[in-house]
């Protein structure tokens, strides 16, 4: 595995470009972190919350599992991972922002979808845990028997990310901090072929673009 030179040396211009002229704010970094929101996103490496978002360091804490799945406060699903971090963020951190940001094209869904959550017959690991938004398939299933299996993957990713949202809301500590104005949800979905972000609108119970201009009008202006 060569590549690995190519992170050292992305490392070395690092230091030297981006940390040097950041001193400042990791001077600050080193004495705690405060960021506003956690953001729950997918393990892929096509979809990286802080690149989408500008985020700076210290701006964003970050889960990433398989599918960008939330277990319920409660369940038989073993999740200590998840559930302590975003125990951390909620409790200590108080972030006033939860995002679970899915993505097109994710392999968790596709492996939700294939029914791999059911049969187990393939991962050790990953049956089981994209199980968490086993409601989701059923949901595509029932609904939108006929379409082609993209749309279908498309419409469960979104699906999955109301479970997450859903799933949230069975924390009580989290249902306490939304009641009381401190704490908001989102659901994000990036479009990774268009480089859209749609987000919930629970006014709509759809899933619509976040900012006006698409990626391509984005693109033109440059
Ligand atoms: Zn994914």
């Amino acid at each position: 595995m060569k590549d690995i030179a190519r992170f050292i040396a992305g490392f070395e211009r690092f230091q030297a470009k981006y940390f040097h002229d950041e001193r400042g704010l990791f001077s600050r970094l080193s004495r705690g972190q405060q960021p506003r929101a956690l953001v729950i996103s997918c393990c892929d490496a096509r979809v990286d919350p802080a690149m989408l978002t500008g985020a700076d360091p210290g701006d964003l804490f970050v889960v990433r599992n398989v599918a960008n799945l939330v277990p319920p406060y409660r369940d038989e699903s073993e999740a200590p991972g998840v559930r302590s971090a975003i125990e951390f963020a909620v409790k200590t951190l108080e972030v006033e922002h939860i995002i679970v940001l899915g993505h097109t094209s994710c392999g968790g869904i596709a492996a939700l979808m294939a029914g791999e959550g059911i049969t187990e017959h393939k991962y050790e690991f990953i049956g089981p845990w994209v199980s968490i938004a086993k409601r989701a398939r059923e949901k595509v299933l029932r609904e939108l028997p006929q379409k082609p299996p993209e749309l279908q993957a498309r419409a469960c990713e979104q699906a999955a990310i109301l479970v997450s949202l859903d799933n949230l809301l069975s924390f009580p500590w989290i249902r306490e901090r939304i009641d009381s104005n401190a704490l908001e949800l989102h659901g994000w979905h990036f479009d990774i072929d268009s480089g859209d972000l749609l987000a919930y609108s629970a006014e709509t119970a759809t899933f619509e673009p976040l900012v006006s201009g698409t990626a391509t009008e984005a693109g033109a202006n440059t």
